[in-house]
């Protein structure tokens, strides 16, 4: 199974990071490897009725990573792409990511290998209730809490918690985040990764030395993460020049209405052809001249070549894994870039799925003010501890997020001993 999980690029990615903090933080051999492998490996095949009368086999997997600290938290991805190592990456990732935060949680992923653009919505909704009932012995609100990733949204959620609640036989909202708020979900949610990572942008530019309202951004993908990525950063003075999606770039020196983009990308599908935007080579513009680089959409956006060519200020990992460790080993030997990394600078997604999930199970609701006001507070308080640590241990910012993590984890496992 090692083997398995270590042919995927992404695992060998997560792996990768995770040896040279363990070495980092000279942890002892046993528990290093039972940090380092997921607990549950799920796979499903899910037969599905398709609009012209076909049934299509799609597979769908589930990784929880550990359930040391509590239930485990993550997304669930609609991608060609998905398969089970990368979806080990990304519940290896969350696991550092929630114990980073102090939130009560593992970590875990899920997703299938589908292309939600090319289904329709019926399609979708189908897959989605086979995926969830094949899931419901294993997850639930003490055990395994799903959430929206990249090709999923508040509407997979509703589908996912009807069918669980149909299932039950009574309303079962906590059994998923990221839900629409007329099922219980959390005001602000929807905006909360993005919202993070601007937070995280403009921390960095402040420790700079750069104001907002003088500084340039440039976000790759405008899904959910990139969307109010670069909303927030407009609403903060930001300039953003440049943004990005799946068919192309766009560019303007003056700053792009992200508001108006919006609407663009809800009539087209896309932000190429937005008034006022000339286009762009999409890999010219990650290495355009800008304070802040904010890659949002996947893994490994950030190569070798390209980290030589940098000439952002701050990179604001908003994606998971978009930097390879090739272009990582560059990046901190420029030293010329403040690093936040995906595990800091997207934490804003779970920690709002984290309050939606404590504002579940008491059955109370709190106001966006409220949750994004809480958000900030947990943010700064783990960027500053990391930012502290990094001076203090002469590290990188990425070994300083995932030493912080891994040590939570590390120490709870060694207090709770191995059984039997
Ligand atoms: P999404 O599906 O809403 O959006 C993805 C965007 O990336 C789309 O605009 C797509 O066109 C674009 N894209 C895809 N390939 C691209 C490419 N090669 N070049 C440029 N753009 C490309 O997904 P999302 O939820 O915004 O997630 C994006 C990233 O953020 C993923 O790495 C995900 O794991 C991570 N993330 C998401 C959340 C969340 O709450 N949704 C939380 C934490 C981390």
């Amino acid at each position: 199974m090692k083997e398995i999980l270590l042919a995927n690029e992404t695992f060998g990615m997560a792996a990768e990071q995770f040896d040279r903090t363990a070495e980092f933080l000279e942890l002892n051999e046993s528990v290093r490897e039972r940090c380092k492998w997921p607990k549950r490996m799920l796979s499903f095949s899910l037969p599905v009725h398709m609009d012209d009368g076909r049934t299509e086999v799609f597979f769908g997997h589930r990784v929880q990573h550990h359930l040391s600290r509590g239930p485990v938290k993550g997304g669930i991805r609609y991608h060609p792409s998905v398969e089970i190592g990368e979806v080990a990456a990304l519940a290896m990732w969350m696991n550092w990511k929630c114990a980073l935060m102090k939130l009560p949680y593992g970590g875990a992923k899920g997703g299938i290998a589908c292309n939600p653009r090319e289904m329709s919505l019926g399609e979708q909704e189908r897959l989605t209730r086979r995926f969830a009932q094949e899931l419901l012995p294993f997850i639930g609100e003490d055990i395994d809490i799903p959430a929206p990733d990249v090709g999923t949204n508040a509407q997979t959620m509703a589908w996912i918690v009807d069918t669980a609640s149909t299932q039950a036989g009574r309303f079962t909202p906590g059994v998923v985040t990221g839900k629409p708020l007329e099922l219980q979900g959390s005001a602000g949610r929807t905006q909360a990764t993005g919202h993070g990572v601007a937070f995280t942008a403009t921390r960095a530019l402040s420790r700079l030395g750069v104001k907002t309202n003088n500084a340039s951004a440039v976000v790759q993908g405008f899904g959910n993460v990139g969307s109010y990525a670069a909303e927030t950063l407009m609403f903060d003075g930001v300039k953003v020049k440049g943004v990005s999606d799946v068919s192309g770039a766009i560019w303007n020196d003056n700053g792009l209405d992200i508001c108006g983009l919006r609407q663009h990308v809800m009539k087209t599908g896309s932000v190429v052809g937005f008034d006022n935007s000339e286009a762009i080579d999409p890999q010219e513009m990650m290495i355009q001249k800008v304070d802040v680089l904010a890659p949002c959409a996947m893994e490994r956006a950030i190569s070798k070549v390209m980290a030589e060519k940098l000439q952002c200020r701050v990179l604001a990992e908003g994606a998971n894994g978009p930097t390879t460790p090739e272009a990582d080993a560059i990046i901190e030997e420029r030293g010329d870039i403040f690093l936040i990394p995906d595990v800091m600078c997207n934490a804003g997604g779970v920690t709002v799925s984290y309050f939606e999930w404590v504002q579940n199970l008491q059955r109370f609701s709190w106001t966006e003010r409220e949750v994004i006001s809480k958000l900030e507070t947990l943010m700064a308080a783990t960027f500053d501890r990391l930012v502290a640590f990094a001076e203090a241990r002469k590290c990188g910012h990425r070994v300083a997020a995932l030493a912080l993590g891994i040590k939570e984890v590390a120490d709870v496992k060694k207090t709770r001993g191995l059984y039997p």
